[in-house]
């Protein structure tokens, strides 16, 4: 009998958690959700005042508002998804160095504008994987370019990737900044941002990461960061997939 009162306590506590999980998400959503929102009611306030002229500039801006809020929402469509195990993939047996190759090359020309360089560490063949090329390709475009706003120039981002049994990995490293010890078990999360002063035109709302993570857990693997937290010394990213 104790035994069963404990285990209904324990439910009840676990429930309370996940409401109060699901309050503060709302919460973060509809932060999230105001602040593009009032600077989009506010200037065509201000228009319509006629405080502000509505020249083409200032239509622009409104207009980059507008895009910030449908990333927003597709973002959040995407991970409500990925989290309800309902992300449509394509699973195809993909060349995996490849899919690397390419990607590393889409993305060489972005780094080295900012003085940073891409190196690859590749081994001569990869097994090849049942993955969505597309998701994944997604995910590596996401981990490079958070490579890449977290390094200064004169930096270098590795992609590295090594087979093992019975799965693949793949390593995304950079010079950067590095992720303080407090901040790196948070980063996942949903609209975790480890610098709050960065501004949201910049970075993205602190989705990435918790959906670059969904859809590799989607595929059957994991995404796993690890810093020392020491400027220069950087972050290395690394996805698993079962082969
Ligand atoms: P954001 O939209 O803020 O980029 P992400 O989910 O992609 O959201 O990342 C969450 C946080 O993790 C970022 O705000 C940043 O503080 C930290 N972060 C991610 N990648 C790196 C990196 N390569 N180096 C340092 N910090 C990083």
């Amino acid at each position: 009998m104790v035994a069963v009162a404990r285990a209904f306590n324990e439910m009840a506590t676990d429930l309370e958690q996940a409401e109060d999980l699901r309050r503060n998400l709302l919460a973060d959503v509809a932060h999230e959700l105001r602040t593009p929102l009032s600077v989009i009611q506010g200037n065509l306030r201000a228009i319509l005042d006629e405080v502000y002229p509505l020249d083409p500039s200032e239509i622009a801006r409104l207009y980059e508002q507008t895009r910030l809020l449908s990333r927003l929402v597709n973002d959040l469509h995407e991970l409500a998804q990925a989290e309800a195990n309902k992300l449509p993939l394509n699973l195809k047996e993909t060349d995996l160095k490849a899919l690397i190759q390419i990607n590393s090359e889409t993305f060489r020309p972005g780094a080295e504008t900012k003085g940073v360089a891409l190196h690859t560490n590749l081994p001569e063949t990869l097994p090849s994987v049942r993955v969505d090329t597309s998701r994944l390709t997604q995910v590596l475009q996401n981990l490079l370019a958070n490579g890449l706003r977290h390094t200064p120039d004169g930096g270098t981002i590795t992609l590295s990737a090594n087979a093992a049994a019975d799965s693949v990995r793949l390593a995304i490293s950079d010079t950067g900044e590095g992720i303080l010890p407090e901040h790196l078990p948070h980063i996942f999360d949903r609209f975790y941002r480890a610098d709050l002063a960065r501004s949201r035109d910049k970075g993205g709302a602190g989705l990435g990461l918790a959906i670059a993570r969904a859809i590799i857990e989607a595929h059957g693997g994991t995404l796993t960061a690890s810093s020392e937290g020491v400027p220069g010394k950087g972050s290395t990213f690394t996805i698993q997939l079962p082969r």
